[in-house]
């Protein structure tokens, strides 16, 4: 499994943790078998035969991930549910305009730290092997992320702390930011190709999924001057 993270802030804590084959396990888009020469699984511990040509390298068996990473978010010890998305860039985007802070280049440096370098969950829980390439893990990048969220809400600053209103009460600035980091690693972990096709293909093109990607073309579209309504239909950006 792979090991816990948690961030305390301000009496909060921000847990990502392995639910194992308990959690919604996500199909592995992964093309490990990309060079089409492996006819055996590439699941460790797996021999079942492949066809040559099957560049998933997956068998039947092990099409999806065993893993999934999910986000707890507790208040003095006591179990909340997370915010969604679409939540947290609601209230962080109403906080922003009633101060004019704009917030495209948080979201865009919580992107650039995210996309591509978070690897798969079958990759972070070793189930999946890449010769000569040791993965990153998620405290390391967990605390990048938390790096970038210092830069824009500063812990000495007391209106990072200011208490939103979200669907599940209200939680300050600060701890909404911890919060979509993490539910970025998750997104990006459970359902993204990126950091495969960038460090193992050498070629980020290959890349097929929005992974975290999908939260930020909400909160992208939510800025986007379209010229037309558009914050109803934008929660199809959303699941
Ligand atoms: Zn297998």
């Amino acid at each position: 499994m792979i090991i816990t993270v948690n961030r305390p802030i301000s009496g909060w804590e921000i847990r990502i943790l392995d639910n194992g084959t308990a959690g919604r396990n996500k199909p592995n888009p992964n093309k490990l078998n990309f060079l089409a020469n492996d006819r055996t699984c590439k699941i460790d511990g797996c021999s079942n035969p492949i066809r040559i040509n099957r560049t998933s390298g997956l068998c039947d068996t092990h099409v999806e991930h065993e893993h999934d990473l999910l986000l707890e978010l507790r208040n003095n010890g006591i179990l909340i549910g997370a915010p969604s998305h679409k939540d947290i860039i609601d209230a962080l985007i109403n906080w922003s305009s009633s101060r004019n802070f704009g917030l495209l280049p948080f979201f865009s440096s919580l992107s650039f730290n995210t996309l591509g370098n978070v690897p798969d969950v079958s990759t972070l829980a070793g189930k999946t092997v890449h010769t000569g390439i040791t993965p990153t893990t998620i405290d390391l990048i967990f605390d990048e992320l938390i790096k970038v969220i210092n830069n824009f809400f500063p812990l000495n600053n007391n209106s990072s702390y200011q208490p939103l209103q979200t669907s599940k009460g209200e939680i300050p600035a600060i701890v909404l930011a911890f919060t979509f980091a993490g539910l970025l690693i998750c997104e990006e972990s459970n359902r993204g190709d990126r950091w495969f096709s960038r460090i193992i293909r050498k070629d980020e093109s290959k890349t097929t999924q929005l992974g975290a990607a999908m939260p930020i073309a909400y909160f992208a579209t939510r800025i986007f001057p379209w010229g037309v309504e558009m914050n109803s239909s934008a929660r199809n950006l959303t699941r």
